[in-house]
């Protein structure tokens, strides 16, 4: 039997292997989608650095279109490589709304309460996983879905506790992938 404090260490050290896991994905993450400021993701900008081209797995940036009437003026998304130097080829994907990405992460969220069944069975699966740092994640899912309740709006402490990246597919799908890898999809209106 373990004491407790033998236990409190434990938690210790479990939480710092998990940050320094955590910030080997950060790295390699940035570097896989070519991302220089992952870290600067803030309150109005939750989505800086986690938005992904489907089309050709660049970063997608963050335009306001301004207007004079306030009512128009919006923010989209669109990929880096939508236009590059002349005379190369540049990316067609569309724009994507960011009214659309705080949708998508409502309609993600609430997914997982509705098949909360389904998740846990999966998670299951996460717990037994060889990486730690999907272990951990794993762990963290469960106790958040565990009492959660359907979301009325955006929540920015659950986002950035659940989501890797959402990648937008042509203006048609956007795939979001949860922090443990576990992809779900969601259909554009
Ligand atoms: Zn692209």
């Amino acid at each position: 039997m373990q004491s407790y404090l033998e236990l409190a260490r434990d938690g210790k050290k479990e939480m710092w292997e998990a940050v320094q896991l955590e910030m080997d994905r950060r790295k390699t993450f940035a570097e896989k989608y070519n991302i220089s400021k992952l870290d600067y993701a803030t309150v109005d900008n939750p989505f800086d650095g986690r938005v992904i081209c489907g089309h050709c797995g660049s970063n997608f940036g963050r335009k306001v279109w301004n207007s004079n009437n306030e009512r128009l003026r919006r923010i989209i998304w669109r990929c880096n490589k939508k236009y590059t130097v002349k005379g190369e080829k540049s990316c067609e994907n569309k724009h994507v709304d960011d009214t659309v990405l705080y949708k998508a992460f409502v309609s993600v969220f609430n997914e997982m309460v509705e098949n909360k069944e389904y998740f846990m069975e999966k998670w299951k699966v996460g717990l037994q996983s060889e990486n730690f740092l999907i272990r951990y994640k794993t762990k963290q899912f469960i106790k958040i879905l565990k009492n959660a309740k359907v979301l009325e709006e955006f929540d920015i402490d659950l986002f950035f506790r659940i989501i890797e990246k959402i990648t937008v597919f042509e203006g048609e799908k956007i795939i979001v992938t949860l922090l443990d890898g576990i992809e779900i999809e969601c259909e554009i209106e």
